[in-house]
């Protein structure tokens, strides 16, 4: 597989395959629920979650209002600080910034440079491995799950967890037969236990930062009045990269900027909670610039706009831009659920991805032109985002977006804009369904007869229905329905009759 997601499907016919694996289902319904669940605890743990969680909105929103003046701010202090900073308007911009540095750091034997990676989104985001490895430069993905997306020639998954849909087994399979080929190879008795996993790729990584010359990041901030970043990370890995190597080589979505120091105080407490339901991030480094006999002799920002400055130009679409990366949304989202990661054809996958990527993309391709009709608009993304993204509204929008914009069809003499396509199947069964609504008495007694025959019910679908059923766990039938049991247990207080 590669590492790009160039010419992928619409989302139905990528996600077909995915929803229709009980397995690999499972595997996430697994891994989502075990998240969510914690981070419902830990965010329960904080009275002031309401007020953290408006402070972290109006934060991001304040500053993408005066983008222009933050930016200026950010480039005097990092300046001052004795960094350099690049403008890069789109992946190839910034690809050519960073290949260009590596090379002209790394002039020794052109076979052999190499560089280590901290876990970024915006690199994945431009295919920056790619462009390296055409110019004959090696990056090396150091994350833990990362480095198993790479050794598995794979792609990520999910923004926390990229390799959520590997099992142990599998990544040990990976390390054995992949390893060797990169570097220090696996051992031959490797078993999949967590430790012994761990333990091999800490081996195989320590050669390469010792060795690598070029550390190349993202950042989960930046500070504007210090000029500041903020790399947030659960393996120590990342502050290897980050201080080890001569130079270091950031590449940072405009959008991640912050005014004051202060701002972390929300953020490194909405930040865990919401992504790894931790108090507190095990590792946070933090650099200004350059300092004498400490880390990296030579520091470049790249501040990267890559569709940003139009998204922002959106009055609806630009509060994606708040985002900070928690993966909260994919863990509570049913559709992400089933259909996993890769079907969505970017680096942002879950509701994030359904409505940055057509953003920062423009909705041309088949699979941006599908994004916003990945959800089922219940809305437990917005509620567990920690700085408010109303994501159901920007899919509404970008929707009315699509379907403005989609192809033009010629009738007669008249060109019009061709409407979104309905299903017919769907369309009788909305009918049903208002058919069945509307008509209580009969809708009590098909619950009744659901309820009474449902050990004969099957589990699939015949016919047309077979597909439908196929990728999707049903939900049993209770053995009474709601409104017999209200009535049993409130002796028919309250409405439910
Ligand atoms: S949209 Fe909100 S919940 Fe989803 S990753 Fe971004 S900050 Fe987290």
């Amino acid at each position: 597989m590669s590492g790009t997601y160039l010419g992928m499907p619409a989302f139905p016919e990528a996600a077909r395959e995915a929803v229709g694996n009980a397995t690999l289902r499972g595997n996430l319904r697994h891994a989502t629920h075990t998240i969510r669940d914690k981070r419902a605890r830990a965010v329960a743990e904080l009275d002031d979650w309401a007020a953290l969680r408006e402070a972290g909105k109006q934060i991001k929103d304040h500053t993408l209002r005066h983008l222009d003046r933050y930016l200026v701010q950010v480039e005097e202090a990092v300046t001052a600080a004795g960094g350099t900073v690049h403008w890069a308007a789109d992946a190839d911009e910034a690809n050519e910034i960073v290949a260009r540095l590596v090379e002209e750091v790394d002039s020794g034997d052109t076979d052999r440079r190499e560089v280590v990676k901290v876990k970024s989104m915006a690199t994945q985001e431009i295919a920056l491995n790619e462009a390296l490895e055409a110019r004959g430069i090696h990056a090396y993905e150091t994350d833990l799950a990362e480095l198993i997306v790479q050794l598995g020639k794979d792609r990520p998954s999910h923004i926390l967890v990229p390799a959520i849909h590997r099992n142990r087994g599998e990544i040990r399979d990976i390390f054995r037969s992949e390893m060797g080929e990169w570097g220090r190879p696996a051992p031959e008795d490797l078993t999949d236990t967590p430790a012994e996993l761990a333990e091999a790729a800490r081996l195989h990584l320590r050669e390469k930062f010792l060795r690598a010359k070029v550390g190349i990041s993202g950042a989960n901030f930046v500070v504007a009045e210090t000029g500041t970043l903020v790399v947030v990370e659960s393996e120590g890995n990342g502050r290897m990269c980050l201080t080890l190597p001569e130079t270091l080589i950031s590449v940072v979505g405009i959008e991640k900027i912050v005014p004051r120091w202060q701002d972390l105080e929300v953020f490194l407490q909405t930040l865990p909670r919401s992504s790894t339901a931790e108090r507190m991030n095990p590792y946070t480094s933090m650099w200004t610039g350059t300092t004498d006999e400490d880390g990296p002799r030579n520091f470049h920002l790249v501040l990267l706009d890559n569709g940003r400055t139009d998204t922002l130009a959106d009055e609806v679409g630009r509060q994606a831009l708040r985002c900070i990366r928690c993966s909260a949304c994919l863990n509570v989202c049913p559709v992400y659920e089933r259909a996993g990661g890769h079907a969505y054809g970017s680096v942002y996958p879950g509701p994030i991805g359904a409505i940055l990527s057509p953003q920062l993309r423009g909705t041309g391709s088949d699979i941006d032109a599908s994004l916003p009709y990945a959800s089922s608009l219940c809305g437990a993304c917005y509620e567990v985002c920690p700085v408010a993204i109303d994501i159901p509204e920007v899919l509404v929008h970008l929707r009315e977006r699509v379907v403005q914009g989609g192809p033009a069809v010629r009738h007669g003499n008249r060109v019009v804009l061709k409407p979104a396509k309905g299903h017919a199947a769907e369309r009788a069964a909305m009918r049903a369904a208002q058919w069945a609504f509307t008509h209580p008495g009969a809708l009590r007694t098909g619950q009744r007869l659901a309820s009474r025959t449902r050990r004969l019910h099957p589990r699939t679908l015949p016919g047309p229905g077979r597909a439908w059923s196929g990728s999707r766990d049903l939900p049993p039938v209770p053995a009474e329905p709601f409104r017999d049991w209200w009535q049993r247990t409130h002796g028919g207080k309250g409405r439910a009759k």
